[in-house]
């Protein structure tokens, strides 16, 4: 299914809050879709609050379904469109650091100071086309401020995950995080051994697939927050390569640009890698290509040092690019001479059909041993060198390594 348009995602968006108000009820956008539209942003996910209970979004869409009745949070579907309305609520205490305790259907003004940031806490009114700012988001808006509603203290205690949201926020939108909040922020910093890691590990991905992902990771640095999301030290090292990453970058390429910023090259990046893997919850196949990357960004540095072989090997390699683009932020000089060479090895293919597999070898008369796997990877190098190009060839030199190789045990 193609994804909906802005256009056809606000339509229904304001159907939805037409529908609400001719029952009689109070009905706005609220949060990051009034921001992005300020912003100048075309929004695609749309909140509606309201002052109708759930029992009455039910009367009026009979279909909606709720997702946090205890929160008030009923999904209604237009043109194939998921919206949540929510009611008009006020958070209790907030006892786990995660939830409220309990929920209190309010006002529109309660329901914007529960809101983490300000620029988060604004309702739009579609028809008058009017803001609804009872926190004053829209001069954080124009000063370009990260700033939390109420005591940045008190809000960060509530929910110790705000932290990240204020950095993924200001990392996005290129805001300075408020003084008060940031230092709200850095004191607080340590609150974050208690959060998830399942919840720490969605907005580490969030902010590393974003373009800012470099200013994100520089914020968490200044912060003193890379300390308890990364288990390790802080650090003080720019993000250069993270930074200069393409705008659409895959997750593991982004921790593996950022891990060789943090650890410039160390000899033990795979150990780290294990750590982050358990810090982040990476599940398998991003940890499998971090890990990759990784290699085979270490084997350029010593690019001359290999031959034609190994060079088609790393060539080859899935994330051959991923690792070329980390080295083209650091080292431009070789990533064009290497770039150079690649090009040259692709003439005569970097990954070419073998022209012998096992069963040829068994055929040939070897006998089965696990030697076997050696030959035919000895077999292959000589193929991408160019040394042999036939399978008359491949079977003598496979039937030379081996005689070669069990004559010397
Ligand atoms: P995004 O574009 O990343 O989805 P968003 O602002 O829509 O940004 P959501 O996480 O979808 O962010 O949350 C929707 C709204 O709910 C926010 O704009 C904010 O008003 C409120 N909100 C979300 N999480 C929190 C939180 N942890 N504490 C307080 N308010 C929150
Ligand atoms: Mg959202």
């Amino acid at each position: 299914m193609s994804k909906p348009t802005p256009e056809v995602c606000r339509n229904g968006a304001i159907s939805i809050l037409r529908k609400l108000r001719e029952a009689g009820h109070e009905t706005y956008f609220a949060g990051g879709c009034v921001r992005d539209r300020l912003l100048s942003g075309s929004p695609v996910e749309y909140d509606i609050a309201t002052n109708a209970t759930p029992e009455d979004i039910k009367k009026v869409f009979p279909k909606a379904r709720s997702v946090g009745e205890a929160f008030g949070v009923m999904l209604v579907r237009r043109n194939d469109v998921m919206y949540d309305v929510a009611t008009f609520r006020s958070d209790g205490p907030y006892s786990d650091h995660r939830h409220p305790d309990a929920v209190q259907f309010s006002d529109a003004k309660h329901d914007a100071q529960r809101r983490d940031f300000t620029i988060n806490g604004m309702f739009e009114d579609p028809i008058k086309e009017t803001i609804i700012d009872y926190v004053d988001g829209q001069a954080d808006i124009d000063a370009r401020l990260i700033r939390a509603i109420g005591n940045p203290q008190d809000r960060i205690e509530e929910d110790h995950l705000r932290m990240l949201r204020a950095v993924r926020f200001a990392a996005r939108f290129s805001f300075a995080i408020e003084s008060e909040t940031a230092d709200a922020i850095r004191q607080k910093s340590e609150k974050l051994i208690g959060v998830s890691k399942e919840r720490i590990g969605e907005e580490v991905k969030k902010m590393l697939l974003d373009e800012q992902r470099g200013v994100a990771a520089w914020e968490l640095q200044y912060l003193g927050l890379d300390r308890f999301i990364l288990g390790e030290p802080s650090c003080m090292n720019a993000p250069t390569r993270l930074g200069r990453l393409f705008n659409v970058t895959s997750y593991a390429t982004a921790l593996a640009a950022w891990l060789i910023d943090r650890h410039s090259n160390q000899c033990d990046e795979q150990s780290i890698a294990n750590k982050w893997r358990d810090q982040l919850l990476l599940s398998n196949k991003v940890f499998e290509e971090l890990k990759e990357t990784l290699a085979i960004h270490k084997k350029l540095f010593d690019w001359d040092q290999l031959g034609t072989a190994a060079q088609k090997r790393i060539a080859a390699s899935p994330v051959c690019d991923a690792a070329m683009t980390i080295l083209h932020a650091e080292d431009s000089a070789l990533f064009v001479h290497i770039r150079k060479a690649i090009i040259e090895h692709e003439k005569t293919g970097l990954a070419p059909g073998r022209l012998i597999n096992g069963h040829d070898l068994l055929d040939a008369g070897l006998r089965p041993s696990p030697k076997l796997g050696d030959v035919l990877e000895a077999v292959y190098d000589a193929q991408l060198e160019g040394s042999i190009s036939n399978r008359n060839d491949a079977l003598r030199l496979a039937k030379a390594i081996y005689t070669e190789i069990t004559d010397t045990q």
